[in-house]
């Protein structure tokens, strides 16, 4: 029961880590993303640099917020507003879904009802 305990303690501690690292990844993200476009858009260069800024600024947003959402995805459980059930779901239920936050419309695969899930830390 003890060790039982120590195991829940440590992911839930790890989870709130990755969740804290999908922030200042989003942020790094989006903070890139625009300073190339701007930096492409506004410094004169050569038409070739822009293009490969551009295109890098893009590469760099995609990358960034593919591996947020995965965190989102499994870091925690979500919870539906329904049945309270607590769950992962999956990758594309994260990623297609309207989100408030990390709150995220989603049906939920016990009631298979659409409510607001919220990001939980405990199951
Ligand atoms: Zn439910």
């Amino acid at each position: 029961m003890e060790n039982y305990n120590e195991i829940t303690y440590t992911k839930e501690d790890a989870d709130r880590f990755m969740l804290r690292l999908e922030w200042v990844l989003t942020y790094i993200s989006t903070i890139s993303f625009f300073a190339l476009i701007f930096t492409a858009s506004f410094i004169s260069m050569p038409d070739i640099s822009r293009v490969l800024l551009i295109i890098a600024g893009f590469v760099i947003f995609a990358v960034g917020i593919f591996y947020a959402v995965r965190i989102e995805q499994i870091a925690g459980y979500y919870e539906c507003q329904n049945c309270h059930n607590r769950y992962i779901p999956k990758y594309s239920s994260v990623f297609f879904a309207m989100h408030i936050g990390r709150t995220r419309y989603m049906k939920c695969p016990k009631c298979d009802e659409k409510s607001w899930n919220k990001k939980v830390l405990t199951k």
